[in-house]
């Protein structure tokens, strides 16, 4: 069990139109805390007439909420972030006890979630339509913009409360409501959330935290006529899927999708900075994040100093629950994604890989994976192509700048890349080269409210964070007044 300054933020239940609600059927399910498997509690499997009944008290909401004032709205999102700031400590242990990242991590992701709060009500106030000059004398040509409507939203478990305010944020500010769905693995994190929006004043219905079976409820979101955009993040595989069953009431889709960051080291690089952008980049959240560096490229000049160097830091990383102190590491949320890294690891060691250190499960038990670090890999590896999502990095040798750009752009995926040099000629051609919607040039972290996010090709649609995000909610009204 989590111990909570404030235990009423600990939700068993889904928030749906201003109520604390149960299944039906009474059915749950359980959550745990994977890094000792205990269970935390039960959330409800809802069917999918109740997820009806939040996607229509979200219509109601939304449309005595897109009547308020800009202000009105930004007050009440400025009210939540106060709450979620006052409330980081509990927000933060509850989000360490079900999704397993070290405390400090979550505090951070407690403030980074909050963040898109006060960001997005700073940009409510400042959405601008148009006047256009006009094509004939009698007429004026004016441009408005609206709140796109309701909105449902289908979020995963790495980042569990900033991946809903990056959506959640916007959508408020501009006028719509939104229902979502949160990881079934980290859903206590957004039932919180929804405790405090209520205390800040979120009407009743605007926001709705639905849980339960993703395929049943992903379904009545899409087929829904009243749903007029669903945002989404998680795989590429289940973004592909939601946007067909987005197809046949053409909704509005936005999609943050998986990545497959290249981070790419010149012989020019300040190399300790690297090592530590490299660290900071492939084995934060445990290597569980879409702009993960998941491919590291490093030229053949400095290929042996950086490994070392890398190697070094990474073989101290202190692995261990979220809760310990020190704790660097923590578990990986599931059995099946520790399989995933062993079988990049076997596969890589197959082709000719060698591991300097880390490498295999850690004695802790559980889904503690040693941070590993290997050496001697090439394209031909199953890591080349997919995201790995665990602390793996592979190190691949290049020579030539051309070389390791088509490698960098070799893929499908095009979140994240990173690349260090401190040549300006170099940096331009790498930043304007790389296939991919964030670039890192000697930073190993990028990722801010006030900052587009967003991918290229696979990695998905749309932008979130910064005034870019605030497009995604937004319809864009020309009207043509004639008569004059
Ligand atoms: P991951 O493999 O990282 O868990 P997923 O894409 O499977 O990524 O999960 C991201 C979110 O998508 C989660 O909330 C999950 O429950 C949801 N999800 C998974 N499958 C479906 C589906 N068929 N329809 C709707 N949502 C889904």
């Amino acid at each position: 069990m989590v111990s909570l300054k404030d235990p009423s933020l600990f939700r068993q239940q889904a928030y749906v139109a201003g109520e604390w609600v149960d299944a039906a059927d009474g059915k749950t399910e359980d959550v745990t805390n994977p890094a000792t498997g205990e269970k935390l509690g039960t959330i409800p499997v809802l069917g999918r007439d109740i997820v009806k009944q939040a996607i229509e008290a979200a219509e109601k909401a939304q449309k005595l909420w897109k009547k308020r004032t800009a202000k009105d709205r930004a007050s009440v999102l400025m009210k939540w972030y106060d709450l979620m700031m006052e409330n980081q400590e509990d927000l933060a242990q509850l989000m360490t006890a079900e999704q397993g990242k070290p405390i400090n991590e979550a505090r951070g992701e407690i403030a980074y979630g909050s963040s898109f709060l006060q960001w997005f009500a700073e940009e409510a106030k400042r959405v601008y339509g148009d006047v256009i000059p006009t094509f004939a004398a009698d007429k004026r040509v004016i441009v408005l913009k609206e709140p796109v409507g309701v909105c449902a939203a289908i979020t995963p478990w790495n980042f569990p409360t900033a991946m809903i305010t990056r959506k959640a944020a916007p959508a408020l500010a501009v006028g719509c409501s939104m229902v979502v769905k949160p990881a079934s693995e980290t859903p206590y994190s957004a039932l919180a959330m929804a405790v405090l929006a209520e205390r800040a004043g979120v009407p009743k219905g605007l926001l709705s935290i639905v849980t339960g079976d993703a395929k049943e409820i992903g379904l009545e979101m899409t087929e829904s006529n009243i749903v007029r955009k669903l945002t989404f993040t998680g795989s590429t595989q289940v973004g592909r899927l939601l946007m067909r069953q987005c197809a046949d009431t053409i909704k509005k889709v936005s999609l943050e999708l998986g990545g497959n960051a290249p981070f790419i080291v010149c012989e020019d690089a300040d190399l300790d900075a690297a090592v530590e952008g490299a660290m900071a980049s492939k084995y934060r959240n445990t290597g569980q994040t879409c702009v993960c560096a998941n491919r590291i490229f490093v030229h053949d000049a400095v290929y042996d100093t950086f490994a070392e160097k890398l190697a070094a830091k990474v073989a101290k990383l202190q692995v261990g629950a979220g809760t310990e102190d020190g704790v660097e590491i923590g578990p990986l949320i599931t059995e099946k994604a520790v399989q995933k890294v062993e079988s990049h690891i076997k596969d890589a060691l197959e082709k000719g890989g060698r591991i300097l250190t880390g490498g295999k499960r850690h004695e802790k038990g559980g889904t503690f994976f040693e941070p590993t670090v290997i050496v001697d890999a090439t394209r031909d590896m199953q890591v080349f192509g997919e995201e790995t999502f665990g602390p793996m990095a592979p190190l691949i040798r290049f020579k030539t700048d051309d070389e390791v750009l088509e490698m960098a752009n070799d893929t499908e995926f095009g979140l994240a890349s990173y690349f260090y040099s401190r040549d300006i000629g170099r940096i331009w051609k790498m930043a304007e080269g790389l296939e991919s919607g964030l670039v890192g040039v000697n930073a190993g972290v990028i990722s801010t409210e006030v900052a587009p996010f967003g991918g290229y090709k696979q990695s998905g649609n749309g932008r979130e964070g910064s005034k870019y995000g605030m497009e995604d909610y937004l319809e864009t009204k020309y009207v043509c007044m004639g008569g004059l």
